[in-house]
């Protein structure tokens, strides 16, 4: 109830979208239709992000590529629209109904479509659900399979020398207008056809295409998880492609792409030839570390998968760091070796009112690039950083720094090796503070394991000797016969996380010449590049 001027009660929202004041005085959410792009991780818009950013609930399709949630805050309600039964294609309703309840609670909800929402995507029927039920919502273009799959494929859409029109079709029509399909216009379409959802249905289509007149020589592929690692392209003249595709074992999704600019193909064809194309990779950092690697395996071709296995938190107890805050200028050294290490300590130190002019007397140390980069980001410059980025090099490269009897300040995980401190002692006053927590992961991730126990996972980057202890509790018998078989191979950053995976009963095909991200992936391409078991 308004009861005056800047006395409006307002409802205690459960999202934190800011709230639509509709006509009858109710608060309400809002609903993004979002388009997805077509699997490869990187072809979604920046707006696409920004709303799942902001997301309380996402309702994706089965398509959508699970790395793309990833933007979506921890909190945020995931719900896969099979969630609604298997056949929520022909059954809309219950989708548009959990749309419409949650904007209802003042939620954020973001309807996470495959491709562009209004090509084939059932968006128009969506925001016609949503406009009649009057919740506010945004439509959102993404890169649709047609465009997606000819980029990846090397097939311009158009060409003016061999097409100036593209058709987007159905292969698979709604039962009440089976058959309304007009494939003798179709057959004469001077231009490119792009069939999505007709794999099932090939031989159909493309016997009508020939009966009403289509070239029987006209070049057409079948492009099935285009944009992704997983992407298979097969190429045959029309008359042959169904038989060409059934004998691939080509099934959806998958686009059909007939016409003349199918021969560009040959010069033009770029991703399949990526160096890890095809290649399935573990990545087992913590999720909020694991966007280089997992952006690097896209550029190189690979499918990356995620299965954190450590997670950072907050240490248990912030008043050890919080005393060495206070006291900051008594330390000649301040050592970091890691990355999180520096952004939890300096967090802290903000938090607690204090800014960088704290650290001004003391030296700094970073054990390797990355945390020195971290460093960079708040405006400091380490004085020192090893040429290896071990612990081991970092404490002698220390020791002839250091005077005898002067101060360090170990800033670092809760667990990890004492090698450090055990070193440094013996000529400084080594105090050593957790500035977070390491913890084994508790997320499932079953598909991911699953994966990996049916033998479709190549590689394993592993990065931390902790991380290799954490990986090893999950691996099952399956998982293990697939490494000990060489199906599966794990490739490690450094001797000592190589050490920690061979104390395990693990073996490692290839170690990283540096203990830094870019040389574990030169290690990985090496391995690549050398012949697979069967
Ligand atoms: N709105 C989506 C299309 C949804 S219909 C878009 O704009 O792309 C689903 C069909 O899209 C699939 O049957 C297949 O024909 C096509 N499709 C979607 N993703 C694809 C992919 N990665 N590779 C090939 N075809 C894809």
């Amino acid at each position: 109830m308004s009861s005056g001027h800047g006395q409006k009660t307002t409802p205690v929202l459960l999202g934190r979208v800011n709230p639509t004041m509709m006509d009858n005085g109710m608060n309400t959410g809002q609903v993004f239709l979002v388009g997805a792009g077509p699997g490869h991780p990187g072809l979604i818009t920046l707006r696409a992000v920004e709303c799942l950013r902001r997301a309380d609930v996402i309702i994706f399709d089965k398509l959508v590529s699970p790395l793309l949630l990833e933007h979506a805050p921890a909190t945020a309600r995931r719900i896969c629209v099979t969630e609604f039964g298997e056949c929520h294609t022909r059954r809309p309703e219950p989708v548009q109904q959990a749309m419409i309840e949650a904007a209802r609670q003042g939620l954020c909800v973001v309807r996470l479509k495959g491709g562009d929402p209004f090509v084939f995507g059932r968006g128009g029927e969506e925001a016609q659900a949503l406009r009649e039920a009057g919740i506010p919502f945004e439509i959102v273009p993404g890169v649709t399979a047609a465009a997606g799959a000819a980029a990846f494929a090397g097939i311009p859409l158009t060409d003016r020398r061999l097409a100036s029109a593209v058709a987007l079709v159905t292969g698979h029509e709604k039962a009440e207008t089976e058959g309304t399909m007009d494939w003798a216009a179709l057959a004469r379409f001077p231009g490119t056809l792009v069939i999505y959802m007709g794999i099932a249905r090939l031989a159909k289509i493309v016997a009508a295409l020939c009966e009403y007149g289509r070239r029987a020589d006209t070049p057409a592929v079948v492009v099935q998880w285009a944009t992704t690692g997983e992407q298979r392209t097969v190429e045959a003249p029309l008359a042959g492609l169904a038989e060409v595709a059934r004998a691939a074992g080509l099934t959806s999704p998958a686009v059909i792409i007939i016409g003349d600019v199918v021969g560009l193909r040959h010069e033009l064809a770029w991703f399949e030839k990526k160096p890890l194309f095809g290649k399935r990779v573990l990545v087992t950092r913590p999720c909020a570390q694991a966007a280089g690697l997992v952006g690097r395996l896209v550029e190189l071709g690979a499918v990356p998968l995620l299965l954190p296995t450590v997670e950072i938190r907050e240490p248990a107890d912030w008043s050890p760091v919080d005393q060495a805050l206070d006291r900051l200028q008594i330390y000649n050294w301040l050592v970091f070796t890691s990355a999180n290490g520096v952004h939890a300590f300096l967090g802290r130190l903000r938090a607690r009112g204090r800014d960088l002019r704290a650290l001004g007397g003391t030296r700094l140390a970073a054990i390797g690039p990355k945390t020195a980069d971290a460093l960079r980001h708040y405006h400091l410059e380490p004085d020192l950083v090893p040429d290896t980025y071990q612990s081991e090099d970092l404490a002698a490269a220390l020791k002839d720094l250091v005077q005898p009897g002067q101060r360090i300040l170990l800033a670092r995980a809760d667990r990890g090796r004492e090698l450090l401190r055990e070193e440094l002692s013996r000529i400084a006053q080594v105090e050593q503070v957790a500035v977070y927590s390491q913890v084994d992961a508790v997320e499932g991730r079953a598909e991911v394991l699953d994966a990996f126990g049916r033998g479709e996972i190549d590689y394993v980057l592993l990065t931390s000797s902790n991380i290799a202890r954490s990986l090893a509790h999950r691996l099952d018998e399956a998982c293990r016969r697939h490494i000990d078989g060489g199906r599966t191979r794990l490739v490690s950053i450094s001797p000592v996380t190589s050490g920690a995976l061979r104390s395990l009963g693990l073996p490692v095909a290839a170690e990283a010449s540096e203990a830094t991200e870019e040389s574990l992936l030169e290690a990985l391409l090496g391995l690549a590049r050398q012949p697979t078991v069967s």
